[in-house]
């Protein structure tokens, strides 16, 4: 049987390649806690993992959206793993084996981006060294120390996953691709080429998840260097490409402590313009929290939060979001504005203008 608990501890497989080349399991992306790849790999999940029948400390981070009435990774789980499940076998996989990126985020960090990378490279006058990135060799680990035979469910992250191939290293070694539905955590500025597309094609579904923090001067801000423009763009040339058929697309909106307010604009953006595929599939536009230190939701000022008691009703998400959210101090966010928004030309001023005379600078 499947962990009644939380169906990722049994069958779920997060794999990450670290810096120093070590490959690394845990049972899902949120997880704290990891293991190595190696031959006391199952051992060490049963343990370590499949043990586990209730709220854990490392499982924080499902238990924290629960909380605050968002559904968590815990909740998917039966969607993937049936409860008859008897092997330890792989069922959903998550693959994160490289950081390149041609975005960097403020949320994001020099971990998950290879251009934030080259920013702190840059900022700290050290030379940029680009290490020659591995997945080969650690999608020929996976694939000799798991079997892939049951898997239903493949997650790309990055960096950005249509920035290279590695993600189509790993699809050559799915079996059966007719049965197993793949999701691409993306920035949404790169359209997917042809070898891409004739790839897709194989495979039962794609969900084509669009990390957007905001419209306009908010995405901008949030996303940089990519574009509001040319990113929406992008998401809608794929939306009229009819010959994509097995393709859905989600909006992943994750909250802090400045964008939550503004998410109306990109909620009426969706409605109008990407509510569904090109077939009439509906787009889902979920509401995540930064986990991070300098964009916490728990540093939004007590003025933010009323504008956004006053600005959405008490049953919307982002209300219920902000009244679970405790108040703490701005702290290291004025340092990170003061040094990113001179070197980037940028302002969160301009991004935010409605909150700034909320804001203590000094
Ligand atoms: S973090 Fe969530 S999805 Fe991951 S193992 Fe824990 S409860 Fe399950």
């Amino acid at each position: 049987m499947s962990n009644s608990f939380c169906r990722y501890l049994s069958n779920g497989y997060s794999f990450v390649l670290k810096s120093d080349d070590t490959l690394t399991v845990k049972p899902c992306c949120w997880f704290a806690q990891e293991i190595p790849v190696d031959s006391a790999l199952q051992n060490n999940r049963k343990k370590l993992f499949e043990s586990i029948t209730d709220w854990s400390p490392a499982c924080n981070k499902c238990f924290l959206l629960e909380k605050s009435g968002q559904q968590s990774l815990r909740q998917t789980g039966p969607d993937w793993v049936p409860d008859a499940e008897s092997s330890q076998d792989p069922v959903t996989i998550d693959i994160h084996l490289d950081n390149q990126c041609n975005a960097a985020c403020v949320i994001c960090n020099q971990d998950n981006s290879s251009l934030w990378a080259k920013e702190q490279s840059k900022l700290q006058h050290k030379k940029i060294t680009i290490k020659p990135e591995t997945p080969t060799a650690a999608i020929d680990k996976i694939v000799s120390t798991v079997s892939l035979e049951k898997v239903k469910y493949v997650k790309f992250f990055g960096g950005e996953p249509l920035f290279t191939n590695t993600h189509l290293q790993f699809l050559e070694q799915v079996p059966c691709p007719e049965h197993v539905t793949l999701h691409y955590t993306t920035n949404g500025s790169i359209y997917p080429n042809e070898e891409v597309l004739n790839v897709w094609k194989k495979f039962k579904l794609i969900i084509f998840a669009a990390s957007i923090d905001g419209i306009e001067e908010q995405f901008d801000y949030v996303r940089w260097p990519l574009t509001w423009n040319k990113v929406s763009k992008n998401l809608l040339r794929i939306r009229h490409n009819k010959n994509i058929q097995n393709l859905i697309f989600r909006i992943e909106f994750t909250a802090n402590f400045l964008n939550a307010y503004y998410f109306d604009r990109l909620e009426s953006w969706v409605q109008d313009n990407l509510s569904a595929n090109a077939y009439g599939d509906k787009t889902d536009l979920n509401i995540h929290l930064y986990f991070g230190n300098i964009w916490n939701l728990n540093k939004m000022p007590a003025e933010i939060r009323n504008l956004i008691f006053k600005k959405y009703s008490k049953d919307h998400r982002i209300y219920k979001i902000v009244s679970n959210s405790t108040v703490a101090d701005l702290g290291n966010w004025k340092n990170f504005v003061a040094t990113w928004d001179t070197r980037r030309n940028n302002s969160w001023k301009t991004a935010f203008p409605d909150l700034i005379d909320y804001i203590q600078t000094k």
